[in-house]
């Protein structure tokens, strides 16, 4: 709408503001739709108060299971700008996004990542205990057949990139492109303040790849509930072990959890963490079977609300960092 709006003479601009809903909507910002939480903080991070953004998923929610509401559609229908993950995170945005008549600009902020791909059971886990050998070859079984009759709806990446600050980076440019393609008229503002943020995050990713990396070696294992945190751990050398697949949609099996106590009580994990957005009874389980400390609470697919520790994208990584690196160096 907007772009359409430049084009216009002084005078019809005039006259198409005055026709809009008498003014009470911020009519000269660029309207953007984020689908979820952290999405919707970058873009105002970087659109300042020259967006207008909505979030469809907000803070604490799930995006995996989201169900889009009536307002949702109609917030769509008028964006400028529809900023989604990408990596078949969104599986019920396709439908609201024909639903709702889009017409506007449709940016995967993902584009660009390396994509890892969903969790496969670990190559080689086996032979490092051989007492297990028979029990780790029915979970890997089981794996089989979830896949093949379809349980896991999942593409075949994992979504969660936003949990790498490297690739933050790379969402933070991809937005700026878009606003800024969307928006010529605040083209160098967005660009500035793309370029403080991005500084920003690789300031922080730089601090925590030294932080993580001065933990000890063989400290450096946590528990949490469904996983999302591959890119963290292969950016910052943690390994996250989850009972939960990299969607929250399906409940993991009890052979899942049996395997993930036995790792418990066999290996050097340092701590269990619950999630903001998940169902927290099996970790509950996991930590009443194995006693097993609950090192904190992690943000993992969404930010928590303003009066939170989470409510931007740095503040996310900063407190989720923070939690870990408390837990796995034992204080
Ligand atoms: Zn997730």
């Amino acid at each position: 709408m907007l772009s359409r709006r430049m084009f216009v003479g002084a005078a019809s601009a005039l006259a198409l503001t005055v026709s809009l809903t008498g003014g009470a909507v911020a009519q000269d910002k660029l309207d953007v739709v984020a689908s979820f939480s952290i999405l919707g903080d970058m873009v105002h991070q970087i659109g300042g108060d020259a967006v207008s953004v909505t979030t469809l998923v907000g803070p604490n929610g799930d995006a995996h299971v989201y169900e889009p509401t009536p307002a949702d559609a109609k917030a769509l229908s008028r964006a400028d700008v529809l900023v989604v993950n990408g990596l078949d995170f969104e599986g019920w945005l396709p439908r609201l996004v024909e639903a709702s008549e889009f017409s506007g600009t449709k940016v995967t902020a993902s584009k660009g990542v390396d994509p890892l791909t969903w969790a496969e059971p670990e190559e080689g886990h086996d032979h490092d205990h051989d007492e297990h050998d028979h029990d780790h070859a029915d979970h890997d079984h089981d794996h089989e057949e979830h896949a093949e009759d379809g349980h896991h709806h999942h593409g075949d990446y994992d979504p969660h990139a936003w949990q790498s600050l490297g690739n933050g980076v790379i969402y933070a440019n991809n937005i700026a492109q878009a606003l800024a393609a969307a928006d010529p008229a605040h083209a160098d503002s967005y660009e500035q303040r793309a370029e403080a943020y991005v500084g920003q995050l690789e300031v922080l990713n730089a601090k925590l790849k030294k932080e993580f990396g001065a933990l000890p070696e063989g400290h450096r294992k946590v528990v949490t509930s469904h996983d999302a945190f591959q890119y963290f751990g292969k950016a910052y050398g943690v390994e996250f072990i989850a009972p939960e697949g990299i969607s929250t949609e399906a409940e993991p099996s009890a052979a899942d959890i049996a395997a993930i106590i036995d790792q418990i009580r066999d290996e050097q994990i340092a701590a269990v963490f619950v999630e903001n957005i998940s169902d927290n009874r099996v970790i509950e389980q996991i930590t009443r079977e194995t006693g097993a400390k609950v090192g904190g609470e992690l943000y993992s697919d969404a930010l928590s609300g303003p009066d939170g520790p989470a409510p931007t994208y740095v503040d996310m990584f900063d407190y989720n960092s923070k939690q870990l690196l408390g837990a796995l160096s034992g204080s």
